[in-house]
């Protein structure tokens, strides 16, 4: 899970933060910041939705709350649902260091770590993982639910990516701009810093070509400071 750094509440034209009349208006604002991805599952798609990490009409206050946006494609969105739940019992991209949550294994899978260092709650992962879904593949998901296609669409193309640039001989570094081209436009950064892991300068050239990384990803405790 991408972790993103979302910013401030926006200031309008009057210089005081902007009273959200829908939820929807926010979406500009959210793009503009973090990406057209979605802030779970991390689809690149053109039309996403403003997602209420906690759901809207279940908690005063909420609906209209940037702290409380997020964007989500429409599988992310249904599988999270619509019940109340503790923000403190989950991990969110928003607010913590969620490259350290879920590992992305060949084939478009992805896993719970086998380990955490002590400072992360395993149950908070565990309920995270289960809050998003996104752990569903192939046999155990639905046919409207195609993140894990294209999860493994975008997996396809950066090891072929990375192939080439493997391969490529004098100035290999040239062509870290068109990866970053080709990765922001397929979406998954994670996956994308996955098959690059023995490429640093390329990982770098990602975090700062997807908007709204959160750039101390790599380096970062999973409480941000
Ligand atoms: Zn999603």
């Amino acid at each position: 899970m991408r972790p993103i750094t979302k910013g401030e509440w926006p200031i309008g034209p009057d210089g005081h933060p902007i009273d959200f009349f829908e939820h929807g208006e926010a979406r500009p604002e959210l793009i503009q910041r973090i990406g057209d991805y979605c802030s779970y599952c991390e689809m690149h798609l053109p039309y996403l939705h403003v997602e209420h990490m906690q759901p809207k009409g279940v908690v005063p206050g909420v609906a209209l709350n940037w702290n409380n946006f997020l964007l989500a494609c429409p599988s992310c969105n249904s599988i999270k649902g619509h019940a109340y739940l503790n923000i403190n019992d989950y991990y969110w991209p928003d607010t913590h260091n969620t490259h350290l949550l879920f590992d992305f294994l060949p084939g478009g899978i992805v896993v719970m770590k086998s380990g955490y260092s002590a400072d992360i709650d395993t149950t908070r992962v565990e309920n995270t993982f289960k809050l998003t879904g996104l752990g569903r593949y192939a046999h155990n998901t639905t046919i409207d639910d195609r993140r894990w296609l294209k999860r493994k669409e975008a997996e396809d193309k950066a090891v072929l990516v990375a192939l080439h640039y493997y391969v490529s001989c004098g100035m290999p570094e040239s062509y870290i701009p068109s990866i970053v081209s080709m990765a922001t436009g397929s979406g998954f950064l994670s996956v994308w810093m996955k098959v690059f892991e023995s490429y640093p300068e390329v990982q770098d050239a990602l975090i700062e070509g997807f908007a709204g990384t959160y750039p101390n990803c790599l380096t970062g405790n999973i409480n941000r400071l």
